[in-house]
């Protein structure tokens, strides 16, 4: 099957001259998802065109389009002639009623820009796109990306945006109850959240930046617990967050390490097969974040679990199932 996957174009930080790439060099939750795809569907004998993402690596089987704006990505697909476009644009490189059948999953909060065979991550963001028969398709992991250690040293990790949503400071106020050090790492768009949690927690957090390649993975690999204590508010999209589907949290699975989460939108259906869901907004006492790192799943059991429920090659197949009814004709909102 020919794919043409769309993936939002974003600069490098304040590079003019550099595109995120697939994979992406630092921080990227969409950009992650768009090449463990690719890697499912590589091995599953697509072909694909990636549009999107100038500069990423060419492999078998897969093209990279120079193409970043929607007239420029027409063109791509044209020459390319796919039988299914996937875009996970929200609609940035894709027009409402496109040339080529096409699935669109919703990476965001909210009502997509086109609703059209859309695709959701979790049963909490499709219900608040108000659509009930949608696919839902949890977000994938390549375990062959990641180093899995069974041997954890003593810290716990926080990995995403340092912002309200992500829990940044919940995550620093849970690791100080449990008597632990927090690693937070990822970009920090708002200084002043960043500023306070270092004030309040000095003892317990360290701030080490945006991280990728190896370091980012050793990270995983070798923390005790990740935290994704998620909240309800402070999000981009006028404040409410729900939190869409959540790549880190697999991400930590395959590595061995579980997750501390809590149950704001798909939180709560994909962190109890690898960790724990909590009730946002809560800080546990000491004695609480203690019985909930002793209850936390073995690492065999977590890669095992990741694999099982978000491995690229049962996720490729979920995705190339809702292809063939998208090039068949098939519609859906
Ligand atoms: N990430 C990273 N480096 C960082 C912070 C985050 O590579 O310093 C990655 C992280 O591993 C994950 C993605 O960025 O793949 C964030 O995706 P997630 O779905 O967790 O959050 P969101 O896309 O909502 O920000």
């Amino acid at each position: 099957m020919k794919i043409a996957m769309l993936n939002p174009p974003h600069r490098y930080g304040q590079d003019t001259t550099q595109w995120i790439t697939v994979p992406p060099q630092g921080y990227g939750g969409i950009q992650w998802v768009v090449a463990t795809l690719i890697d499912g569907l590589l091995a599953a004998g697509c072909e694909i065109l990636l549009v999107g993402a100038p500069g990423s690596s060419v492999r078998p089987g897969l093209t990279v389009s120079d193409a970043t704006t929607i007239d420029a990505t027409r063109a791509a697909l044209s020459a390319f002639g796919p039988d299914v476009v996937h875009d996970h644009t929200n609609g940035q490189l894709l027009p409402a009623e496109p040339d080529w059948p096409a699935v669109r999953t919703h990476h965001l909060n909210g009502v997509p820009k086109h609703r059209g065979n859309g695709v959701y991550l979790s049963h909490a963001q499709r219900r608040a796109a108000g659509s009930t028969d949608a696919p839902i398709i949890r977000l994938p992991v390549n375990p062959d990306r990641y180093t899995y250690r069974e041997k954890k040293d003593g810290f716990l990790l926080f990995l995403g945006r340092v912002s309200v949503h992500k829990g940044a400071r919940d995550a620093a106020a849970f690791a100080q109850a449990a008597g632990l050090p927090l690693k937070l790492a990822g970009p920090a768009w708002e200084p002043d959240y960043l500023h306070g949690i270092l004030t309040d927690y000095p003892d317990t957090v360290e701030y080490i930046g945006e991280v990728g390649g190896s370091h980012r993975t050793g990270l995983l690999a070798a923390a005790r617990a990740l935290l994704v204590l998620s909240q309800p508010f402070g999000g981009p999209f006028g404040g409410e967050w729900i939190e869409p589907g959540a790549t880190v949290v697999a991400e930590a699975a395959v590595s061995g390490t579980p997750a501390i989460a809590t149950d704001n939108g798909c939180l709560g259906e994909i962190a109890p097969h690898v960790g724990i869901a909590l009730p946002v907004e809560q800080t546990p006492t000491g004695e609480e974040a203690a019985k909930i790192l002793a209850g936390l799943p073995a690492p065999e059991h977590l890669r095992a679990a990741a694999i099982e429920h978000w491995g690229h090659h049962v996720i490729a197949a979920k995705y190339l199932e809702v292809y063939r009814r998208a090039a068949e004709g098939g519609t859906w909102t």
